[in-house]
């Protein structure tokens, strides 16, 4: 599997080259666009890796499927569902416009910043750091990795620059989706967008929603088994922004990627696989990163359809 990997590593370097870095959240354009890393967890433990696959990078959207499953485990899916759909948009993944102009008002699906927000504002807690605190511990859990927790420059500059994610999130208070202080909704979405990672966290995370909600290395569930089906199933229609279509068509494994350039993708009851390729596509998925996790698929027959 090592061999697998580093080669696939190897033959898709260059399309490192045709895309670009992050740059709306300014502390993002620092990272190094020709880095590229994947890691593989297997359901009996083993792991396997290659390229950049130690290297921490900021997990972005990716926390949104570590959000939901939090969310739904503190109210209920109904709950968790009243305030957010499940239909994929063809829309991009901070648009506004479905907000206002469909109707119900409520976010199309927890993938979407909108939907993402709306899911933040119900995680429980008594204050603000608490609320991060149970984010980062239950992380920590899904990753085994207790050094989880947010890179604070990555924060402040999302805080500083994030006007679009704050204009969703006063539309959505506006129509009674979110309650509370919005401010402070958004201070925990910025965190939890900054969380860091590398791709055998974020694999092993791929590697607990394969496996039914049960962490592989330490037989402990964490979520059920219905609600690791939903993250799947939302992963598989609304994972890679406007593209899941296509990443569905030509590579069929749920997966969820991020503007830092990690992919998580779960192939139920086989694997957890993470993937870091900082340079993006235009729809901002790694353009590497999709390219290795196509060859894998191809490889390994892991397309789900
Ligand atoms: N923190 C980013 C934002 O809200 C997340 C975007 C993403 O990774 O898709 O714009």
């Amino acid at each position: 599997m090592e061999n697998l990997l580093t080669s696939l590593v190897n033959n898709n370097i260059s399309y490192t080259k045709d895309g670009n870095v992050a740059s709306y959240i300014p502390e993002l354009s620092k990272t190094n666009p020709s880095d590229l890393g994947i890691c593989v967890v297997n359901l009996d433990g083993k792991e396997y890796g290659a390229g950049d696959f130690e290297k921490n990078f900021s997990i972005q959207s990716i926390s949104k499927v570590i959000s939901l499953m939090l969310a739904i485990l503190d109210n209920g899916q109904r709950e968790v569902f009243s305030k957010v759909g499940m239909e994929p948009t063809g829309d991009s993944f901070n648009s506004i416009v479905s907000l206002e102009v469909k109707n119900p008002h409520k976010p199309f699906n927890p993938m979407i910043n909108a939907g993402a927000i709306a899911t933040t504002a119900l995680i429980g807690g008594n204050t603000l750091e608490e609320k991060i605190e149970r984010l980062l511990e239950f992380t920590r859990k899904i990753t085994g990795n207790d050094n989880i927790t947010y890179n604070k420059d990555v924060y402040l500059s999302e805080k500083q620059t994030g006007n679009r994610n704050r204009a969703l999130a006063y539309f959505m208070k506006s129509n009674g989706l979110i309650d509370g202080d919005v401010e402070e909704i958004l201070d925990l979405y910025f965190r939890q967008c900054s969380i860091e990672g590398n791709c055998r966290d974020i694999a092993r995370i791929g590697a607990v929603v394969a496996n039914d909600g049960i962490i592989p290395w330490s037989g402990e569930r964490v979520i059920s088994r219905e609600v690791s089906r939903i993250v799947k199933t939302i992963m598989v229609t609304c994972g890679m922004y406007d593209a899941s279509g296509e990443f569905a068509v030509h590579i069929g494994i749920p997966a969820k990627s991020g503007v830092g350039g990690g992919i998580l993708a779960s192939v139920p009851r086989r694997m957890g696989i993470g993937v870091y390729g900082p340079a993006l596509d235009s729809k901002g998925n790694s353009i590497a990163g999709i390219q290795v996790l196509q060859e894998l698929s191809k490889e390994l027959d892991l397309s789900i359809f």
